[in-house]
């Protein structure tokens, strides 16, 4: 039978409905779990840089804050959609519960292509995203950060927007903020090195050294970079790298025989974490298909991509000599995938406990805005390592203990933190 059309929010429900049954949650709580508290449609007319007005639509969805100010992500991307954004804010609730930072869980998107979009079209946009939103986001409320195809500029242009309507300074408005302008030293590394502090962990439960692990990984943005850098540094090394090609409108996984040079591949890649067909190829790269970074002979698989990427039709492919999958991006395995995965015994650190160095990071951002004292690069990573590794280490136990799926257990102790969140504020 072909595999399920799944939307990603019908996902985050299945995953949660399945650890809401195992957990015995109440009716009241689980009802109010699986759906998002608030979800905002907005509309926004934007003037092209030609003269024309065309018209956006974006989205903030808000999943619960029973824990904190809602926070997460604002993306842009051409193919977005409310569904994807309702999974992401639910996933955030569980992402900030695992790392246990007093947060609960939003997400925002923009349906635009940022490659089309000149600079000030991009300006306007997230400037008119805001005027949209100010009454409903604020460092109380809501906090928005970097996601896919935005950076610190998209949020300095959001935060000005946010400050000129509230006549103040708000720093702890939004996070991914450049650094010297309220930003965090440490910031753009977290996501992926937060999933490589992870994998570390992962290595020593399964006894498997740094330098004698192979790793093949889907995306080459932010996240990408940033894990490979870190792995590369542990002394392990990096087959194959996959990405976008924007030009062909495809994708394409790039192999080097003996491994891959971080610094190299950067050196033909673009902003948005493309690589230049040509350029890599003059490197003595080898271009693949862009399904084969999954088929690799490598220890460990990082998709860090997008979500539906490890899906029933090419789970299969995954070579036997895979042991850990860490999923950098957000719900990259479909749960046909997933069943598969659980039942040959892949080591699996789930995306919301590996990629939360992000949030965890852009915490430590908020915290040192309302200290206005911000600290050095080792000690925000130091921290990070913490937190990242503590949480890792808790779902770990969680797991050996009563024998758990490691997706399975991280829900356990992150759903669990905020059912018990709402019933203290007696919602439910
Ligand atoms: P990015 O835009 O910087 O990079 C995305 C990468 O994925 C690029 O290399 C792009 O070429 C590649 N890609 C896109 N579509 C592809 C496809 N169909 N096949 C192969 N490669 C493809 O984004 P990022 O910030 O690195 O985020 C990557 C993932 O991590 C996303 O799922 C995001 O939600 C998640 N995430 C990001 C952060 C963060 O701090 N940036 C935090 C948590 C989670």
């Amino acid at each position: 039978m072909a595999e399920k059309d799944y939307d990603a929010f019908a996902m985050a429900q299945e995953q949660f409905d399945q650890v809401a049954e195992s957990l015995g949650l109440e009716p009241s709580v689980k009802a109010l779990l699986r759906e998002p508290m608030r979800e905002y449609h907005v509309t926004m007319p934007i003037e092209m840089e030609d003269g024309s007005v065309r018209i956006f639509k974006g989205f903030r969805v808000q999943h619960n804050d029973a824990r904190g100010p809602a926070k997460g992500g604002i993306r842009f991307h051409p193919q977005e959609t409310i569904s994807t954004i309702k999974a992401l804010s639910m996933w955030m609730t569980w992402k900030c519960s695992v790392v246990d930072i007093p947060l609960g869980g939003s997400t925002g998107g923009i349906i635009c292509d940022p490659h089309n979009l000149s600079p000030r079209e991009q300006e306007r946009l997230s400037r008119a995203w805001v005027r949209q939103l100010s009454r409903d986001l604020g460092p109380l409320t809501d906090v928005p950060a970097p996601d896919v195809m935005t950076n610190g500029q998209h949020m300095l242009w959001m935060l000005d927007e946010y400050e000129t309507i509230h006549g103040g300074k708000y720093p702890g408005f939004i996070t991914g903020k450049p650094v010297g302008m309220g930003g965090s030293l440490g910031r753009t590394e977290a996501t992926g090195y937060g999933v490589i502090f992870t994998v570390r962990e992962a290595l020593k439960e399964i006894n498997l050294k740094p330098e004698e692990t192979r790793c093949s990984i889907q995306g080459f943005g932010n996240v990408g970079q940033h894990a490979v850098k870190l792995f590369l540094q542990l002394g392990g090394r990096v087959d194959c790298v996959a990405c976008w090609d924007q030009a062909d409108q495809a994708a394409y996984s790039y192999y080097k025989e003996g491994g891959i040079d971080v610094d190299e591949l950067i050196s033909v890649s673009d902003r948005f974490g493309g690589i230049n067909k040509a350029g890599a190829e003059k490197l003595g790269y080898e271009v693949l298909p862009g399904d084969a970074w999954l088929e690799q002979d490598v220890d460990l698989l990082i998709p860090a991509a997008l979500e539906n990427q490890i899906r029933g039709d090419n789970v299969d492919k995954i070579s036997p000599r895979v042991k850990i999958i860490a999923e950098a991006a957000n719900g990259p395995t479909t749960p046909e995938a997933d069943a598969h995965i659980r039942e040959r015994g892949i080591f699996l650190i789930p995306d919301f406990l590996a990629n939360a160095g992000g949030v965890t990071c852009s915490y430590f951002e908020q915290v040192q805005c309302n200290m206005n004292y911000f600290w050095e690069k080792d000690e925000v990573l130091g921290k990070l390592d913490q937190k990242m590794t503590s949480a890792f280490l808790a779902v770990a136990d969680l797991a050996r203990r009563k024998n758990l799926y490691m997706r399975d257990a991280a829900y356990t102790i992150a759903i669990g933190r905020v059912a018990e969140a709402c019933r203290g504020r007696g919602w439910v």
